[in-house]
């Protein structure tokens, strides 16, 4: 049974793709056969990868999900493409559970192989989201360092806790992540603050510096550790991916 972690905010523009892409890639160099997949509509984690969004999600269409993985330029990490489709889209969005227990069951087969699977969501609460917490054990939440970055998590976190008291409770809160962290600003040590005393130990100690790396790599259609090795963006990953393993 591989372990499942989704990345999930409300927010949009808050670094969930961005940590889903460079936290799996990180994990596939660390040795773990890594599965990232893509929920979210707008297929940012496919074509961050240099992959194209499929024209049948593979969660709605009937095909086994292995025969939808693919491989990616990183040795041991592999996509689940997204779609843009429509019709799949508003399918997944009015899920009854269906999605998230096919995912489930397809993850708990133990048939994926995967020693860990990522899976990036769109910036919302909606029933996309929910399918993505129902099939995992746990949820890493990035927070942007920006002055509203606390307002709309409550509403986050009581869906988190809902999800957490339905089923057998497998789901827990694996961590918080400071994104974009910018330490010449104020602002970014005042949220930082905020955000440690609010929730304490489940910060990761690890934060994302704000580092063009991150923004260029998605164009090139790599992770950051394969376009910019050296970049500061590349050692933040690389240290969360440590912190995420000793977690575990
Ligand atoms: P989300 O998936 O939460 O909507 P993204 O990961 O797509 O957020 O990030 C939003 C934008 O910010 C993207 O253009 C991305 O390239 C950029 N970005 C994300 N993280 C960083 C970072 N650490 N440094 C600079 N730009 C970043
Ligand atoms: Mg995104």
């Amino acid at each position: 049974m591989p372990r499942v972690i989704c990345i999930a905010n409300q927010k949009g523009g808050v670094g969930k793709t961005t940590t889903a892409v460079n936290l799996a890639a990180c994990l596939a160099k660390a040795g773990m056969q890594t599965l990232l997949i893509d929920l979210d509509p707008q297929c940012n984690a496919t074509s961050g990868l240099g992959k194209q969004p499929v024209g049948q999600h593979p969660l709605v269409g009937g095909v086994p999900l292995h025969h939808a993985v693919l491989e990616t330029e990183v040795a041991g990490l592999f996509l689940l493409p997204g779609s843009r489709r429509f019709r799949d889209v508003e399918a997944l969005a009015r899920d009854d559970g269906t999605y998230g227990a096919r995912l489930r069951d397809h993850l708990e087969s133990g048939a994926a192989g995967f020693d860990t699977v990522l899976i990036d969501c769109p910036p919302s609460i909606g029933r996309l989201t929910r399918t993505a917490l129902t099939a995992s054990q746990e949820v890493l939440m990035p927070i942007q360092c920006e002055y509203f970055a606390m307002e709309g998590l409550a509403q986050m976190i009581e869906v988190i806790r809902r999800v957490m008291e339905e089923r057998d409770r497998r789901l827990q809160f694996g961590g918080i992540l400071l994104t974009m962290h910018d330490p010449s600003l104020e602002l970014t040590w005042e949220v930082e603050a905020e955000v440690r005393d609010f929730f304490g130990e489940i910060v990761y100690a690890t934060v994302i510096p704000r580092d063009v790396a991150c923004g260029e790599a998605p164009s090139h259609g790599k992770p950051v550790i394969e376009y910019a090795p050296r970049s500061r963006g590349t050692r933040a990953y690389v240290e969360l991916c440590m912190e995420v393993l000793e977690r575990d």
